[in-house]
């Protein structure tokens, strides 16, 4: 039997004890993870240090607080999320009682990206607990550091039968899908989410596939340039754009392109007034391969800015490209880093046509001072979700359910969609042994008189 097959067969039948049912032991175990955030922060941000050059800063905003806050809210809100949620009664059952009981699933398999690898695993683990299933992480072998913490030091703080790390990279992960699991949650590319959903099909297992794609950013003319290019510049760089909902292209009309190239410029400077190459404030790339990558993208290009590199520091500066066309090689595959193209367009209905005549994206922004402007672009496009004068805020209000739509992916997550997601919402009707003269109405024979009743 393969490690993975075991850790399955462990997780399922841990979960078949019934032991998560109770709310105090899912309580308990999100205390367990609570503490492990607390105290292994040094092992986490030391992790993310190696991984992908993240500050210590950083690592707190993006990939410790977030989930944090989650866990809070979690525990907090469980009694309520998991109560019986009376439904609306219609005149055949109004004397029962009509309920969705939220139940768990069983054994939740969650496959975990390499850019924010602590947020997106453990963020879908918190929801995954709270709704009182067991869980497989298999988070990504490519930010090996993060991997190798999470298996060593994660299991000290949970029950260590239901909810298990298992590390590898993709013949592992395969192995892995091969396994029957009751919801499989993905965070990746496109290609790898068909692969996930092509393995799932097996046992029907559902999926929640939160994938990436190119996300527009149309910037009209009507709009205060300045401030739009400070929040692009931030949520595009942060991360040294290794970021699924960072901006993918901006949008613009020309008479703008120079300001926009001018603003992005001035807010890099006063981000990094030494460079972005000392600045502790920026990440690095992942690894070669990506590197390579990103730098055949600029190829056939106009840089206006940045464009330099270091191949063997990981480096690649925050970078703006001018003179990009629908055809050039950056506009053919998501993004993915520091680099950012400016499209020309003729106004917000040739935006608005760009957009559509592409896959549906994870995140829409547009910025303008004018409010029917916005809601224009909200009603004649689609995305996973639509920000206007900001960029990547959104992922912060666990209120809002994060996911893509199309190609971007499937299902929803954060907060209570994330219980919501990985619970059974059960439909419960309970009726009385009693009111045989109203329900003889529907049994046979089905006379002329009990019709025209
Ligand atoms: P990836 O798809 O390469 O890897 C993610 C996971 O899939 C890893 O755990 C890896 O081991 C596994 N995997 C890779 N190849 C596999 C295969 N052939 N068979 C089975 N498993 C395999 O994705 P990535 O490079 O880690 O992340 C980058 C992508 O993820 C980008 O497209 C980005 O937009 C997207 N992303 C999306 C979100 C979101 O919330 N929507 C968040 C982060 C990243």
């Amino acid at each position: 039997m393969s490690r993975q097959q075991l850790a399955v067969q462990q997780a399922r039948r841990s979960f078949q004890t019934g032991r998560t049912k109770p709310l105090e032991f899912r309580i308990q175990q999100l205390r367990g993870l609570q503490s492990f955030i607390q105290e292994r922060q040094g092992d986490i941000k030391d992790a993310l240090q190696k991984d992908l050059g993240k500050s210590e800063l950083a690592s707190e905003l993006y990939d410790i607080l977030v989930v944090e806050s989650e866990i809070k809210l979690s525990m907090t809100k469980l009694a309520e999320w998991a109560a019986p949620r009376p439904v609306e009664k219609n005149l055949f059952t109004i004397t029962d009682e009509v309920y969705v009981k939220p139940e768990p699933l069983g054994v939740v398999l969650i496959i975990g990206p390499w850019n924010y690898p602590w947020s997106l695993t453990l963020l879908p683990l918190v929801g995954a607990i709270a709704a009182g299933n067991a869980v497989i992480v298999k988070p990504s072998e490519i930010s090996s550091h993060s991997s190798k913490v999470m298996k060593e030091l994660l299991p000290l703080y949970l029950d260590k039968d239901l909810y298990q790390v298992v590390e590898g990279g993709v013949p592992e992960t395969q192995e892995l899908l091969k396994q029957r699991f009751d919801h499989i949650f993905y965070t990746g590319s496109t290609t790898v989410g068909k692969l996930v959903m092509e393995a799932a099909a097996r046992y029907l297992t559902p999926v929640t596939l939160e994938l990436g794609g190119k996300s527009p950013c149309y910037i009209d003319k009507n709009c205060d340039i300045s401030t739009a290019c400070r929040r692009i510049t931030w949520a595009k760089f942060i991360n040294c754009g290794q970021t699924c909902i960072a901006p993918d292209f901006l949008l613009c009309e020309p008479s703008i392109q120079n300001r926009v190239v001018e603003e992005i410029k001035k807010s890099i400077k006063k981000f990094y007034p030494d460079s972005p190459n000392s600045s502790e404030d920026y990440g690095r790339i992942i690894n070669q391969r990506q590197f390579k990558r990103l730098m055949g993208l600029m190829e056939g290009c106009t840089v206006a800015l940045g464009g330099d590199a270091d191949e063997a520091k990981g480096y690649i500066g925050p970078t703006v490209l001018k003179n990009v066309t629908a055809e050039s090689k950056v506009m053919q595959e998501e993004i993915f880093g520091p680099l950012l193209p400016i499209i020309s367009v003729d106004g917000v209905e040739e935006a608005i046509q760009f957009i559509n005549e592409r896959e549906k994206p994870l995140v829409l922004y547009v910025f303008s001072y004018d409010d029917k402007l916005i809601k224009k672009v909200i009603a004649e496009t689609s995305s996973g979700a639509v920000v206007a004068n900001d960029c990547v805020v959104h992922f912060l209000d666990s209120a809002l359910p994060f996911g893509g739509v199309g190609h971007s992916g499937m299902g929803r997550y954060r907060g209570r969609h994330t219980f919501d997601q990985l619970s059974n919402l059960r439909s419960c009707m309970i009726k009385k042994l009693t009111m045989e003269g109203f329900n003889s109405m529907r049994y046979p024979p089905h006379t002329d008189r009990k019709v025209s009743w």
